[in-house]
């Protein structure tokens, strides 16, 4: 679901908002019910890309196939 944070720029409010439609409108401060607000940059889809080289390989050796007694 697409959470969008928005800050007032009245009050300096900051909340969040479920937004179903990207071109919908801004919504309006929960506080003091000002339309001046504006949308900030969601803080879980940007940044946070750690890429570490992950050795994927599997280590050789055997996978205790050997042990036949
Ligand atoms: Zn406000």
């Amino acid at each position: 679901m697409p959470i969008y944070e928005y800050k007032c720029n009245v009050c300096g409010h900051e909340f969040e908002e479920l937004v179903f439609s990207s071109s919908a409108e801004n919504p309006k401060c929960p506080e003091c019910k000002s339309p001046e607000t504006e949308k900030l940059l969601s803080s879980f889809s940007s940044g946070a890309s750690f890429s570490d080289p992950v050795p994927s390989a599997p280590p050789s050796g055997g996978c205790g196939s050997s042990g036949f007694s």
